[in-house]
């Protein structure tokens, strides 16, 4: 399963992580996005530049964000297209197993051709984070959350992910949303744990989005965009949760009785 390395807070652990050689990059330009690129054939680089449009109007329409505002010309994001994953990793300094980096703040998102599924999945996960953020701004919310949008936008992950998480209680591997909540998804993690959480990042968001209601879940983002608490948020918006135990529980009940 490929994942990717989700940067939303200003951490000097990454203000090295991406050297600054912009010099040597070409550019190509559309409405909402500049690609930088350095050797990717250029009917490639128009390619990856029509289709980020194309998500860019998809992505906030899968998410039930009718309302979205999306971003200006003057402050469009930046997708750097490095050559293969030996030199995506040397500068971004990657965690290996990443097939892709989003950060938020800066609106940039860097990858190269080969990750896995890049059309299909690499462009529009990293895409929905940068989407999702431009709609929430920088509320403190859990990982999974963020994730799970962006693994919503993986069409095969999003009507995969039930399945393994299904699989994970039967084994006595799922991991409950409190405790997902408290995850890191350091070295230190197994390929297993990795795997899981992502899986239910995705099966948790499917079930908010699909099950309880796309304008349910566009009004609980607005929320977190007006600041207010995840759960607060999730109190007020989901008058039958009172916290995120509540959700947990009738997540499992759906998954159970699917
Ligand atoms: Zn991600």
């Amino acid at each position: 399963m490929k994942k990717c390395v989700l940067i939303v807070a200003l951490l000097f652990l990454f203000a090295s992580y991406v050297s600054a050689d912009t010099d040597r990059w070409s550019k190509y330009d559309s409405r909402h996005f500049i690609i930088y690129y350095k050797n990717a054939p250029l009917n490639f680089v128009k390619n990856v530049s029509e289709t980020a449009e194309e998500y860019y109007d998809e992505i906030p329409r899968n998410l039930g964000f009718i309302r979205y505002q999306g971003w200006t010309y003057e402050n469009r994001a930046v997708i750097y297209i490095y050559d293969d994953q030996d030199e995506y990793r040397i500068h971004a300094k990657n965690m290996e197993w990443s097939g892709g980096m989003a950060n938020v703040l800066q609106k940039e998102i860097r990858t190269f051709p080969a990750a896995a599924g890049f059309f299909d999945s690499t462009l529009p996960h990293e895409l929905a984070h940068l989407i999702f953020r431009e709609f929430i701004g920088n509320s403190h919310i859990p990982l999974w959350l963020d994730e799970g949008v962006a693994m919503y936008q993986e069409k095969a992950k999003r009507w995969g992910a039930n399945k393994v998480v299904k699989d994970a209680i039967k084994r006595g591997k799922f991991i409950p949303l409190s405790e997902l909540t408290a995850h890191r998804l350091s070295r230190e993690k197994t390929e297993e744990i990795i795997n899981i959480f992502y899986a239910e990042a995705a099966s948790i968001v499917y079930y908010m989005i699909v099950e309880l209601g796309e304008s349910r879940f566009e009004n609980f983002c607005r929320k977190l965009s007006a600041g207010i608490s995840f759960e607060e948020a999730l109190q007020k918006n989901y008058g039958r949760f009172r916290n995120m135990e509540d959700l947990n529980n009738r997540w499992v009940d759906y998954l159970k009785s699917q």
